[in-house]
């Protein structure tokens, strides 16, 4: 399968700045799509994440762009242009993130003029209440399997009902992913096994739902995560908080998101590194090179690495 980069688009840029709800400072953005496969099957996807997995199911009977697929560039500060608003006007299917992730979809599909285009939403497929009370909503759902299993499902069911010859194709492809995933789900369970109740430290909840499928705690205090989400300045008593954790051995490793840095991350990052605590870097998108499952196997296998360092 073949990988091709969208031409960066000079024309004027449409819809003003569609700044997204949640983590992260206005970093500047670039946009870059990418395209992966001819298929007649044309799908959308806001992250290169989703675009991967609706690749890997859809083979050769689907052309997918993915919306977002730079490492460097920050997920929640996107700015579309007149190229993504094309791709959304041709979609026949689309995947979004949700729960407040990447609105910016939404947003672009309504002047997209696309009536007939179906929309998979992650967050509600995910069955998970996006309002928990007294909590947040963690929307890095992709970090989340029995969710991405159901999103394969629910990918296969609507790349059949729009393609139904495909449907052995979608089944057979999705039935590998699946096993894969599997795998990674039980590899989560013998970490929690090994390392259950074991405390770790985030910049940012990227990767909760993985850390706390292996049994692992959470002790960052909630207000310095969430200032980092927001883009909000951390408080001198919650930042010492914070850097206590390193300092005072209560964590094991740092979940350190690279999409998102600025002051305050980095003098965490520096905490961890000085009291030898271990890093295990996380990002919001597909790395360059890889794939939804080896991704996913790396971060596994580097939060094995830090817990038995
Ligand atoms: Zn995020």
């Amino acid at each position: 399968m073949r990988v091709k980069s969208l031409p960066i688009l000079i024309v004027g840029a449409v819809a003003a700045s569609l700044a997204l709800a949640g983590c992260s400072s206005p970093a500047d953005s670039s946009s870059a799509g990418a395209t992966t496969g001819y298929g007649p099957l044309r799908v959308v996807a806001s992250t290169n994440v989703y675009g991967d997995i609706a690749s890997t199911i859809g083979g050769d009977l689907v052309t997918v762009d993915s919306i977002i697929s730079d490492p460097s560039q920050d997920p929640h500060s996107y700015e579309a242009d007149a190229q993504v608003q094309l791709a959304l006007s041709k979609a026949q299917v689309v995947i979004e993130n949700g729960g407040g992730y990447d609105d910016f979809v939404g947003t672009l599909l309504k002047g997209a003029n696309n009536s007939k285009v179906a929309v998979l939403n992650a967050a509600n497929i995910s069955g998970y209440d996006q309002k928990p009370a007294g909590g947040e909503f963690n929307e890095h759902l992709w970090y989340d399997f029995p969710t991405v299993h159901r999103v394969v499902d629910a990918i296969v069911d609507r790349f059949t009902a729009i393609e139904p010859s495909g449907a052995k194709t979608f089944t057979a492809n999705a039935k590998k992913f699946t096993d894969a995933l599997d795998r990674l789900e039980s590899d989560e369970t013998n970490l929690k096994s090994s390392f259950s109740g074991e405390g770790v430290a985030i910049t940012e909840p990227v990767p909760l739902y993985l850390l706390e499928a292996s049994g692992l705690v959470n002790k960052t205090p909630q207000k310095f995560s969430k200032a980092i989400e927001g883009g909000t300045d951390v408080s001198p008593v919650v930042l010492k908080d914070t850097l206590a954790l390193f300092s005072e051995g209560t964590v094991k490793l740092l979940a350190y998101n690279e999409q998102t840095s600025g002051p305050e991350t980095e003098q965490v990052l520096a905490a961890a590194k000085s009291a030898g605590v271990a890093v295990v870097p996380v990002t919001e998108t597909l790395p360059s090179g890889k794939d939804y499952l080896g991704w996913m196997t790396d971060n596994l296998n580097a939060v094995k690495a830090a817990l038995t360092k």
